[in-house]
Protein backbone atom coordinates (compact mmCIF):
# COMPACT_ATOMS: atom_id res chain seq x y z
CA UNK A 1 0.00 0.00 0.00
CA UNK A 2 2.75 2.49 0.80
CA UNK A 3 4.02 1.39 -2.56
CA UNK A 4 0.69 2.13 -4.13
CA UNK A 5 0.24 5.66 -2.62
CA UNK A 6 4.10 6.33 -3.47
CA UNK A 7 3.31 5.75 -7.24
CA UNK A 8 -0.37 7.65 -6.97
CA UNK A 9 2.01 10.63 -5.78
CA UNK A 10 4.33 9.66 -9.13
CA UNK A 11 0.76 9.87 -11.13
CA UNK A 12 -0.20 12.83 -9.51
CA UNK A 13 2.74 15.09 -10.01
CA UNK A 14 4.41 13.83 -12.93
CA UNK A 15 1.22 14.18 -15.58
CA UNK A 16 2.72 16.32 -18.38
CA UNK A 17 0.03 19.04 -19.95
CA UNK A 18 0.07 18.14 -23.94
CA UNK A 19 1.68 21.49 -24.37
CA UNK A 20 4.33 20.67 -22.57
CA UNK A 21 4.88 17.23 -24.08
CA UNK A 22 7.39 17.12 -27.31
CA UNK A 23 5.60 17.07 -30.55
CA UNK A 24 6.22 14.72 -33.45
CA UNK A 25 9.81 14.79 -34.59
CA UNK A 26 9.82 13.78 -38.69
CA UNK A 27 13.58 12.81 -38.23
CA UNK A 28 12.41 9.85 -35.66
CA UNK A 29 10.66 6.61 -36.89
CA UNK A 30 6.74 6.61 -36.18
CA UNK A 31 5.43 3.22 -34.23
CA UNK A 32 2.06 2.75 -34.53
CA UNK A 33 0.16 1.14 -32.23
CA UNK A 34 -3.13 -1.23 -32.67
CA UNK A 35 -5.06 -1.61 -29.90
CA UNK A 36 -6.08 -0.17 -26.38
CA UNK A 37 -6.06 -3.27 -24.12
CA UNK A 38 -3.34 -5.24 -21.76
CA UNK A 39 -0.64 -5.59 -24.66
CA UNK A 40 -1.15 -1.73 -25.95
CA UNK A 41 -1.11 -0.30 -22.19
CA UNK A 42 2.38 -2.21 -21.67
CA UNK A 43 4.11 -1.17 -24.39
CA UNK A 44 2.88 2.61 -24.45
CA UNK A 45 3.98 2.87 -20.54
CA UNK A 46 7.40 1.88 -21.02
CA UNK A 47 8.40 2.64 -24.86
CA UNK A 48 10.80 5.83 -24.59
CA UNK A 49 8.90 8.56 -26.18
CA UNK A 50 12.62 10.54 -27.47
CA UNK A 51 13.35 7.74 -29.74
CA UNK A 52 10.26 7.16 -31.50
CA UNK A 53 7.29 9.14 -32.26
CA UNK A 54 3.87 6.91 -31.30
CA UNK A 55 0.64 7.05 -32.56
CA UNK A 56 -2.46 4.61 -31.08
CA UNK A 57 -5.15 3.60 -33.11
CA UNK A 58 -8.03 1.68 -30.99
CA UNK A 59 -11.99 1.97 -31.25
CA UNK A 60 -12.43 2.81 -27.49
CA UNK A 61 -10.21 5.39 -26.00
CA UNK A 62 -9.50 3.69 -22.53
CA UNK A 63 -7.88 0.68 -21.43
CA UNK A 64 -10.13 -1.77 -19.46
CA UNK A 65 -8.75 -4.00 -16.58
CA UNK A 66 -10.53 -7.39 -17.62
CA UNK A 67 -10.12 -9.06 -14.76
CA UNK A 68 -12.29 -7.22 -12.49
CA UNK A 69 -14.98 -7.34 -15.25
CA UNK A 70 -17.06 -10.15 -13.76
CA UNK A 71 -17.38 -8.29 -10.68
CA UNK A 72 -19.28 -5.45 -13.12
CA UNK A 73 -21.59 -7.70 -14.06
CA UNK A 74 -23.25 -7.79 -10.83
CA UNK A 75 -22.53 -4.31 -9.53
CA UNK A 76 -20.13 -5.44 -7.09
CA UNK A 77 -17.61 -2.87 -8.94
CA UNK A 78 -18.72 0.20 -11.06
CA UNK A 79 -17.62 -0.44 -15.01
CA UNK A 80 -15.86 3.08 -14.71
CA UNK A 81 -13.59 2.27 -11.48
CA UNK A 82 -11.71 -0.55 -13.80
CA UNK A 83 -11.44 2.16 -16.85
CA UNK A 84 -8.54 4.18 -17.64
CA UNK A 85 -8.82 6.84 -20.27
CA UNK A 86 -5.68 6.16 -22.69
CA UNK A 87 -5.22 9.80 -22.56
CA UNK A 88 -4.43 9.61 -18.80
CA UNK A 89 -1.56 6.84 -19.66
CA UNK A 90 -0.02 9.25 -22.27
CA UNK A 91 0.75 12.36 -20.26
CA UNK A 92 3.22 10.74 -18.97
CA UNK A 93 5.23 10.79 -22.12
CA UNK A 94 7.99 12.98 -23.01
CA UNK A 95 6.39 13.30 -26.69
CA UNK A 96 2.42 13.84 -27.15
CA UNK A 97 1.53 10.62 -28.42
CA UNK A 98 -1.28 10.54 -31.09
CA UNK A 99 -5.03 8.92 -30.43
CA UNK A 100 -6.85 8.43 -33.44
CA UNK A 101 -10.45 6.35 -32.00
CA UNK A 102 -10.95 4.67 -35.28
CA UNK A 103 -10.47 0.47 -36.05
CA UNK A 104 -7.85 -0.41 -38.29
CA UNK A 105 -9.31 -1.84 -41.09
CA UNK A 106 -6.73 -2.80 -43.11
CA UNK A 107 -2.90 -3.38 -43.06
CA UNK A 108 -0.70 -3.55 -45.88
CA UNK A 109 2.97 -4.70 -45.27
CA UNK A 110 4.22 -3.65 -48.90
CA UNK A 111 3.32 0.02 -48.57
CA UNK A 112 3.91 0.06 -44.88
CA UNK A 113 0.13 1.58 -44.16
CA UNK A 114 -3.04 0.97 -42.27
CA UNK A 115 -6.60 2.09 -43.11
CA UNK A 116 -7.88 3.41 -40.37
CA UNK A 117 -12.23 3.76 -40.06
CA UNK A 118 -13.96 5.80 -37.66
CA UNK A 119 -16.91 2.95 -36.26
CA UNK A 120 -18.29 5.73 -33.46
CA UNK A 121 -22.03 7.02 -34.35
CA UNK A 122 -20.49 10.35 -34.34
CA UNK A 123 -18.32 10.96 -37.09
CA UNK A 124 -16.49 14.08 -38.89
CA UNK A 125 -16.70 14.49 -42.84
CA UNK A 126 -13.71 12.47 -43.13
CA UNK A 127 -14.13 8.71 -41.38
CA UNK A 128 -11.88 7.09 -43.45
CA UNK A 129 -8.25 7.37 -44.28
CA UNK A 130 -4.81 5.77 -44.31
CA UNK A 131 -1.71 5.95 -42.08
CA UNK A 132 2.04 5.20 -42.91
CA UNK A 133 4.22 3.84 -40.21
CA UNK A 134 7.63 2.95 -39.89
CA UNK A 135 6.85 0.27 -37.04
CA UNK A 136 3.56 -1.41 -36.75
CA UNK A 137 2.60 -3.02 -33.00
CA UNK A 138 -1.22 -5.42 -33.25
CA UNK A 139 -1.88 -5.86 -30.10
CA UNK A 140 -5.96 -6.15 -30.97
CA UNK A 141 -6.78 -9.10 -28.96
CA UNK A 142 -9.26 -11.47 -30.28
CA UNK A 143 -12.82 -12.07 -31.11
CA UNK A 144 -15.35 -14.34 -29.56
CA UNK A 145 -15.30 -17.59 -30.14
CA UNK A 146 -18.43 -19.08 -31.55
CA UNK A 147 -18.02 -22.00 -33.75
CA UNK A 148 -19.96 -20.56 -36.36
CA UNK A 149 -23.01 -21.30 -34.25
CA UNK A 150 -26.07 -19.76 -35.11
CA UNK A 151 -28.13 -17.81 -32.49
CA UNK A 152 -24.97 -16.86 -30.48
CA UNK A 153 -24.09 -13.57 -31.41
CA UNK A 154 -28.32 -13.14 -31.60
CA UNK A 155 -29.07 -14.47 -28.25
CA UNK A 156 -26.51 -14.71 -25.95
CA UNK A 157 -24.27 -12.02 -23.80
CA UNK A 158 -20.30 -11.89 -24.36
CA UNK A 159 -18.49 -11.31 -21.52
CA UNK A 160 -15.30 -8.95 -23.12
CA UNK A 161 -16.26 -5.49 -23.12
CA UNK A 162 -17.78 -2.41 -21.06
CA UNK A 163 -20.82 -2.72 -23.70
CA UNK A 164 -21.35 -6.90 -22.64
CA UNK A 165 -21.50 -6.20 -18.99
CA UNK A 166 -23.90 -3.88 -19.12
CA UNK A 167 -26.12 -5.70 -21.27
CA UNK A 168 -25.67 -8.76 -19.11
CA UNK A 169 -26.72 -6.49 -15.92
CA UNK A 170 -29.61 -5.19 -17.70
CA UNK A 171 -31.10 -8.52 -18.85
CA UNK A 172 -30.51 -10.33 -15.19
CA UNK A 173 -32.61 -7.40 -14.10
CA UNK A 174 -35.07 -7.89 -17.07
CA UNK A 175 -35.68 -11.95 -16.40
CA UNK A 176 -36.08 -10.77 -12.58
CA UNK A 177 -39.06 -7.96 -12.93
CA UNK A 178 -40.69 -10.23 -15.54
CA UNK A 179 -40.26 -13.17 -13.24
CA UNK A 180 -42.42 -11.24 -10.88
CA UNK A 181 -44.91 -10.06 -13.21
CA UNK A 182 -48.42 -10.15 -12.42
CA UNK A 183 -49.93 -13.86 -13.46
CA UNK A 184 -46.41 -15.24 -14.48
CA UNK A 185 -47.05 -19.01 -15.04
CA UNK A 186 -44.57 -21.01 -12.80
CA UNK A 187 -42.72 -22.51 -15.66
CA UNK A 188 -42.10 -19.31 -17.07
CA UNK A 189 -40.99 -18.13 -13.93
CA UNK A 190 -38.52 -21.15 -13.69
CA UNK A 191 -37.41 -20.61 -17.15
CA UNK A 192 -37.04 -16.87 -16.41
CA UNK A 193 -34.59 -17.26 -13.39
CA UNK A 194 -32.57 -19.65 -14.96
CA UNK A 195 -29.00 -18.19 -15.47
CA UNK A 196 -26.61 -20.56 -18.18
CA UNK A 197 -23.01 -20.28 -18.36
CA UNK A 198 -21.73 -21.99 -21.28
CA UNK A 199 -17.72 -22.16 -20.94
CA UNK A 200 -16.07 -23.45 -18.05
CA UNK A 201 -13.31 -21.69 -18.06
CA UNK A 202 -11.58 -18.37 -15.77
CA UNK A 203 -14.51 -16.13 -17.00
CA UNK A 204 -17.23 -18.47 -17.21
CA UNK A 205 -16.50 -19.78 -13.62
CA UNK A 206 -15.94 -15.99 -12.36
CA UNK A 207 -19.05 -14.74 -13.54
CA UNK A 208 -21.07 -18.10 -12.63
CA UNK A 209 -19.57 -17.09 -8.97
CA UNK A 210 -20.25 -13.29 -8.97
CA UNK A 211 -23.73 -14.45 -10.43
CA UNK A 212 -24.47 -16.71 -7.00
CA UNK A 213 -23.10 -13.84 -4.75
CA UNK A 214 -25.59 -11.34 -6.23
CA UNK A 215 -28.40 -13.83 -5.70
CA UNK A 216 -27.69 -15.03 -2.45
CA UNK A 217 -26.30 -11.71 -0.87
CA UNK A 218 -28.81 -9.44 -2.33
CA UNK A 219 -31.83 -10.58 -5.10
CA UNK A 220 -33.18 -13.21 -2.33
CA UNK A 221 -33.21 -10.36 0.13
CA UNK A 222 -35.47 -8.21 -2.18
CA UNK A 223 -37.43 -10.44 -4.40
CA UNK A 224 -38.23 -13.24 -0.88
CA UNK A 225 -41.35 -14.43 -3.18
CA UNK A 226 -38.85 -15.68 -6.32
CA UNK A 227 -35.84 -16.18 -3.86
CA UNK A 228 -36.12 -20.48 -3.95
CA UNK A 229 -36.36 -20.19 -8.04
CA UNK A 230 -33.41 -18.53 -9.19
CA UNK A 231 -30.74 -21.52 -10.86
CA UNK A 232 -27.71 -21.12 -12.21
CA UNK A 233 -26.19 -23.75 -14.33
CA UNK A 234 -22.38 -23.70 -16.09
CA UNK A 235 -22.24 -26.33 -19.38
CA UNK A 236 -18.66 -27.22 -20.15
CA UNK A 237 -17.90 -29.71 -23.28
CA UNK A 238 -14.48 -30.82 -20.93
CA UNK A 239 -14.40 -33.56 -18.57
CA UNK A 240 -13.77 -30.78 -16.01
CA UNK A 241 -14.10 -26.52 -15.57
CA UNK A 242 -10.83 -24.98 -15.46
CA UNK A 243 -8.22 -27.18 -16.90
CA UNK A 244 -5.20 -25.04 -16.44
CA UNK A 245 -5.60 -25.30 -12.72
CA UNK A 246 -4.22 -28.39 -10.77
CA UNK A 247 -6.58 -31.14 -9.94
CA UNK A 248 -7.12 -30.58 -6.59
CA UNK A 249 -8.48 -26.95 -6.98
CA UNK A 250 -10.60 -27.84 -9.68
CA UNK A 251 -12.43 -30.25 -7.15
CA UNK A 252 -12.39 -27.81 -4.55
CA UNK A 253 -13.83 -25.63 -7.34
CA UNK A 254 -16.69 -27.90 -8.14
CA UNK A 255 -17.25 -29.02 -4.56
CA UNK A 256 -17.88 -25.22 -3.80
CA UNK A 257 -20.39 -25.09 -6.59
CA UNK A 258 -21.78 -28.08 -5.70
CA UNK A 259 -22.33 -26.19 -1.93
CA UNK A 260 -23.32 -23.11 -3.67
CA UNK A 261 -25.80 -25.17 -5.69
CA UNK A 262 -24.37 -23.97 -9.03
CA UNK A 263 -25.15 -26.78 -11.22
CA UNK A 264 -22.19 -27.84 -13.66
CA UNK A 265 -23.23 -30.33 -16.46
CA UNK A 266 -19.66 -31.32 -17.68
CA UNK A 267 -19.31 -33.34 -20.81
CA UNK A 268 -21.95 -31.32 -22.39
CA UNK A 269 -21.75 -29.92 -26.25
CA UNK A 270 -24.26 -26.78 -26.98
CA UNK A 271 -25.68 -27.61 -30.20
CA UNK A 272 -28.28 -24.85 -30.77
CA UNK A 273 -29.01 -22.16 -29.57
CA UNK A 274 -32.55 -19.78 -29.67
CA UNK A 275 -33.85 -17.49 -28.06
CA UNK A 276 -35.36 -18.96 -25.12
CA UNK A 277 -33.66 -22.68 -24.50
CA UNK A 278 -30.26 -24.23 -25.80
CA UNK A 279 -29.67 -27.81 -27.35
CA UNK A 280 -26.90 -29.67 -25.91
CA UNK A 281 -25.91 -33.32 -25.96
CA UNK A 282 -25.46 -34.41 -22.54
CA UNK A 283 -22.97 -36.85 -21.54
CA UNK A 284 -24.64 -39.73 -22.03
CA UNK A 285 -25.37 -38.19 -25.72
CA UNK A 286 -28.63 -37.52 -25.17
CA UNK A 287 -30.11 -34.28 -26.90
CA UNK A 288 -31.70 -32.56 -24.26
CA UNK A 289 -33.28 -28.91 -24.29
CA UNK A 290 -32.47 -26.59 -21.49
CA UNK A 291 -34.54 -23.21 -21.33
CA UNK A 292 -32.86 -20.26 -19.95
CA UNK A 293 -33.36 -16.41 -19.06
CA UNK A 294 -29.78 -15.21 -19.58
CA UNK A 295 -27.57 -16.78 -21.86
CA UNK A 296 -23.65 -15.76 -21.10
CA UNK A 297 -21.45 -17.44 -23.80
CA UNK A 298 -17.48 -17.47 -22.77
CA UNK A 299 -16.03 -20.02 -24.51
CA UNK A 300 -12.55 -18.45 -25.74
CA UNK A 301 -10.97 -17.34 -28.32
CA UNK A 302 -11.16 -16.80 -31.96
CA UNK A 303 -8.80 -14.38 -34.75
CA UNK A 304 -10.46 -10.96 -35.04
CA UNK A 305 -11.51 -9.85 -39.29
CA UNK A 306 -8.22 -7.76 -39.39
CA UNK A 307 -5.85 -10.82 -38.41
CA UNK A 308 -7.36 -12.73 -40.93
CA UNK A 309 -7.05 -10.09 -43.15
CA UNK A 310 -3.75 -10.04 -42.90
CA UNK A 311 -3.36 -13.35 -42.33
CA UNK A 312 -4.54 -14.10 -45.82
CA UNK A 313 -2.32 -11.19 -47.38
CA UNK A 314 0.41 -13.43 -46.45
CA UNK A 315 -0.28 -16.57 -45.97
CA UNK A 316 2.90 -18.36 -47.37
CA UNK A 317 4.04 -17.55 -43.81
CA UNK A 318 0.83 -17.80 -41.73
CA UNK A 319 0.44 -21.29 -41.36
CA UNK A 320 -1.91 -21.37 -38.37
CA UNK A 321 -5.61 -20.51 -38.61
CA UNK A 322 -5.65 -19.47 -34.54
CA UNK A 323 -3.89 -16.56 -34.69
CA UNK A 324 -1.04 -14.55 -35.98
CA UNK A 325 2.10 -16.41 -35.97
CA UNK A 326 5.00 -14.77 -34.58
CA UNK A 327 8.44 -15.82 -33.61
CA UNK A 328 10.38 -15.40 -30.26
CA UNK A 329 11.44 -11.33 -30.64
CA UNK A 330 7.48 -10.67 -32.04
CA UNK A 331 7.65 -10.28 -34.95
CA UNK A 332 4.74 -11.35 -37.13
CA UNK A 333 6.53 -13.87 -40.14
CA UNK A 334 6.04 -12.53 -43.41
CA UNK A 335 5.68 -8.76 -42.51
CA UNK A 336 8.64 -6.93 -41.95
CA UNK A 337 8.55 -4.27 -39.73
CA UNK A 338 5.15 -5.38 -37.84
CA UNK A 339 5.27 -6.75 -34.39
CA UNK A 340 2.55 -8.41 -32.61
CA UNK A 341 1.60 -9.33 -28.91
CA UNK A 342 -1.41 -11.05 -26.82
CA UNK A 343 -4.11 -12.53 -27.76
CA UNK A 344 -4.40 -11.68 -31.08
CA UNK A 345 -1.06 -14.00 -31.90
CA UNK A 346 -0.88 -17.58 -31.81
CA UNK A 347 1.34 -18.59 -29.70
CA UNK A 348 2.75 -21.35 -27.08
CA UNK A 349 1.01 -19.31 -24.08
CA UNK A 350 -2.52 -19.04 -22.95
CA UNK A 351 -4.14 -15.74 -23.71
CA UNK A 352 -3.86 -14.06 -20.48
CA UNK A 353 -3.30 -10.05 -19.51
CA UNK A 354 -0.47 -11.53 -17.71
CA UNK A 355 1.10 -12.60 -21.04
CA UNK A 356 0.11 -9.68 -23.00
CA UNK A 357 1.96 -7.73 -20.29
CA UNK A 358 5.39 -9.12 -20.42
CA UNK A 359 4.60 -9.02 -24.10
CA UNK A 360 4.16 -5.43 -23.98
CA UNK A 361 6.93 -4.51 -21.89
CA UNK A 362 9.68 -7.00 -23.55
CA UNK A 363 8.48 -5.49 -26.74
CA UNK A 364 9.29 -1.70 -25.58
CA UNK A 365 13.09 -2.89 -24.34
CA UNK A 366 13.03 -4.22 -28.11
CA UNK A 367 12.51 -0.72 -29.71
CA UNK A 368 14.97 1.14 -27.35
CA UNK A 369 17.61 -0.99 -27.58
CA UNK A 370 16.91 -0.65 -31.62
CA UNK A 371 17.17 3.15 -31.06
CA UNK A 372 20.76 2.34 -29.36
CA UNK A 373 21.93 -0.03 -32.55
CA UNK A 374 21.07 2.82 -34.72
CA UNK A 375 23.29 5.40 -32.78
CA UNK A 376 25.76 3.03 -33.42
CA UNK A 377 25.73 1.56 -29.71
CA UNK A 378 26.44 -2.49 -29.58
CA UNK A 379 23.25 -3.71 -28.42
CA UNK A 380 22.00 -7.50 -28.07
CA UNK A 381 18.28 -8.15 -28.14
CA UNK A 382 17.81 -11.54 -26.84
CA UNK A 383 14.53 -13.23 -27.28
CA UNK A 384 11.44 -12.78 -25.21
CA UNK A 385 11.19 -15.55 -22.49
CA UNK A 386 7.43 -15.99 -20.25
CA UNK A 387 7.70 -15.67 -16.44
CA UNK A 388 4.22 -17.41 -15.21
CA UNK A 389 3.66 -15.54 -12.22
CA UNK A 390 0.87 -17.87 -10.90
CA UNK A 391 -3.27 -18.46 -11.65
CA UNK A 392 -5.81 -16.92 -9.88
CA UNK A 393 -9.60 -17.27 -10.13
CA UNK A 394 -12.89 -16.50 -7.66
CA UNK A 395 -15.36 -18.48 -7.11
CA UNK A 396 -17.63 -17.26 -5.13
CA UNK A 397 -18.71 -16.94 -1.62
CA UNK A 398 -15.79 -15.35 -0.64
CA UNK A 399 -13.02 -17.62 -2.09
CA UNK A 400 -10.58 -17.80 -4.15
CA UNK A 401 -7.93 -20.24 -5.71
CA UNK A 402 -4.58 -20.16 -6.72
CA UNK A 403 -1.79 -21.82 -8.63
CA UNK A 404 1.60 -20.07 -7.30
CA UNK A 405 4.39 -21.31 -8.48
CA UNK A 406 6.45 -18.77 -6.77
CA UNK A 407 5.76 -20.30 -3.54
CA UNK A 408 8.00 -23.64 -3.92
CA UNK A 409 7.12 -25.57 -6.57
CA UNK A 410 4.04 -25.55 -7.64
CA UNK A 411 1.46 -24.83 -4.35
CA UNK A 412 -2.27 -24.73 -4.63
CA UNK A 413 -4.04 -22.50 -2.16
CA UNK A 414 -7.84 -22.08 -1.93
CA UNK A 415 -9.98 -20.12 0.46
CA UNK A 416 -10.91 -17.49 2.27
CA UNK A 417 -7.38 -16.25 3.05
CA UNK A 418 -6.80 -16.37 -1.00
CA UNK A 419 -9.78 -14.17 -1.22
CA UNK A 420 -7.85 -11.60 0.50
CA UNK A 421 -4.84 -12.17 -1.63
CA UNK A 422 -6.86 -12.20 -4.71
CA UNK A 423 -7.93 -8.49 -3.98
CA UNK A 424 -4.92 -7.53 -2.70
CA UNK A 425 -3.17 -9.07 -6.60
CA UNK A 426 -5.57 -7.50 -8.23
CA UNK A 427 -5.26 -4.36 -6.43
CA UNK A 428 -1.35 -4.59 -6.72
CA UNK A 429 -1.95 -4.88 -10.30
CA UNK A 430 -4.02 -2.15 -11.40
CA UNK A 431 -2.48 0.32 -13.86
CA UNK A 432 -3.17 3.61 -11.73
CA UNK A 433 -3.83 5.01 -8.81
CA UNK A 434 -7.04 6.19 -9.32
CA UNK A 435 -8.43 2.94 -10.75
CA UNK A 436 -7.46 1.25 -7.23
CA UNK A 437 -8.82 4.17 -5.23
CA UNK A 438 -11.98 3.90 -6.83
CA UNK A 439 -12.47 0.17 -6.73
CA UNK A 440 -11.21 0.04 -2.77
CA UNK A 441 -14.14 2.17 -2.50
CA UNK A 442 -16.96 0.35 -4.77
CA UNK A 443 -16.10 -3.37 -2.52
CA UNK A 444 -16.74 -0.83 0.97
CA UNK A 445 -19.55 0.43 -0.84
CA UNK A 446 -21.20 -2.87 -1.49
CA UNK A 447 -20.39 -3.95 1.56
CA UNK A 448 -22.04 -1.68 3.72
CA UNK A 449 -24.84 -1.08 1.47
CA UNK A 450 -25.25 -4.37 -0.95
CA UNK A 451 -25.45 -4.33 -4.45
CA UNK A 452 -28.07 -1.92 -6.31
CA UNK A 453 -30.36 -3.82 -7.75
CA UNK A 454 -32.10 -1.45 -10.26
CA UNK A 455 -31.35 -2.37 -13.61
P1 LIG B 1 -7.17 -6.70 -25.31
O1 LIG B 1 -6.85 -6.33 -23.91
O2 LIG B 1 -8.47 -7.35 -25.58
O3 LIG B 1 -7.06 -5.37 -26.16
C1 LIG B 1 -7.37 -5.33 -27.51
C2 LIG B 1 -7.50 -3.89 -27.91
O4 LIG B 1 -7.53 -3.77 -29.33
C3 LIG B 1 -8.78 -3.23 -27.42
O5 LIG B 1 -8.48 -1.93 -26.98
C4 LIG B 1 -9.66 -3.20 -28.65
O6 LIG B 1 -10.60 -2.17 -28.61
C5 LIG B 1 -8.62 -2.97 -29.73
N1 LIG B 1 -8.99 -3.37 -31.09
C6 LIG B 1 -9.80 -4.36 -31.49
N2 LIG B 1 -9.89 -4.41 -32.82
C7 LIG B 1 -9.09 -3.42 -33.29
C8 LIG B 1 -8.77 -2.95 -34.59
N3 LIG B 1 -9.27 -3.53 -35.69
N4 LIG B 1 -7.94 -1.89 -34.72
C9 LIG B 1 -7.43 -1.30 -33.61
N5 LIG B 1 -7.68 -1.70 -32.35
C10 LIG B 1 -8.51 -2.76 -32.20
N6 LIG B 1 -6.08 -12.44 -17.90
C11 LIG B 1 -5.31 -12.59 -16.80
O7 LIG B 1 -4.07 -12.70 -16.93
N7 LIG B 1 -5.86 -12.64 -15.55
C12 LIG B 1 -7.20 -12.51 -15.35
O8 LIG B 1 -7.67 -12.54 -14.22
C13 LIG B 1 -8.04 -12.33 -16.50
N8 LIG B 1 -9.39 -12.19 -16.34
C14 LIG B 1 -10.15 -11.97 -17.44
C15 LIG B 1 -11.53 -11.77 -17.27
C16 LIG B 1 -12.35 -11.51 -18.36
C17 LIG B 1 -13.81 -11.28 -18.17
C18 LIG B 1 -11.77 -11.46 -19.67
C19 LIG B 1 -12.61 -11.18 -20.88
C20 LIG B 1 -10.42 -11.68 -19.84
C21 LIG B 1 -9.59 -11.93 -18.74
N9 LIG B 1 -8.21 -12.13 -18.89
C22 LIG B 1 -7.42 -12.29 -17.78
C23 LIG B 1 -7.60 -12.19 -20.24
C24 LIG B 1 -7.05 -10.83 -20.65
O9 LIG B 1 -8.04 -9.83 -20.55
C25 LIG B 1 -6.58 -10.88 -22.10
O10 LIG B 1 -5.67 -11.93 -22.25
C26 LIG B 1 -5.91 -9.56 -22.46
O11 LIG B 1 -6.89 -8.57 -22.52
C27 LIG B 1 -5.16 -9.64 -23.78
O12 LIG B 1 -4.58 -8.39 -24.05
P2 LIG B 1 -4.55 -7.83 -25.54
O13 LIG B 1 -3.85 -6.52 -25.47
O14 LIG B 1 -4.02 -8.85 -26.44
O15 LIG B 1 -6.08 -7.64 -25.94
MG1 LIG C 1 -4.06 -4.35 -26.51
MG1 LIG D 1 -7.93 -5.09 -21.93
MG1 LIG E 1 -16.68 9.82 -32.96
MG1 LIG F 1 -3.41 -8.76 -28.82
Amino acid sequence: TVGAIGYGAYEIYNKRHPLEQKPFDPKKRTVVVLGSGWGAVSFLKSINTDDYNVMVVSPRNYFLFTPLLPSCTVGTIELRSIMEPIRFITQHKSRNVKFYESECTDIDPESKTISITDVSDIKGSVSNTTVPYDYLVMAIGADNQTFGMAGVREYACFLKEIWDAQKIRTRLMDCVESAGFAKQAPEEVDRLLHMVVVGGGPTGVEYAAELHDFLKDDLEVWYPELADKFRITLVEALPNVLPMFSSQLIQYTESTFKQNKIEVLTKTMVKEVADKEIKVMDANKNLVSIPYGLLVWATGNCPRPLARKLMARIKEAQTSPRGVLVDDYMRVAGAPDVYAIGDCTFSKYAPTAQVATQQGLYLASVFENLARIEEGQSKKITPFEYSHQGSLAYIGSDKAIADLPFLNGNVSVGGVATYVFWRSVYISNMFSFRNRFLVVGDWMKSKVFGRDVSR
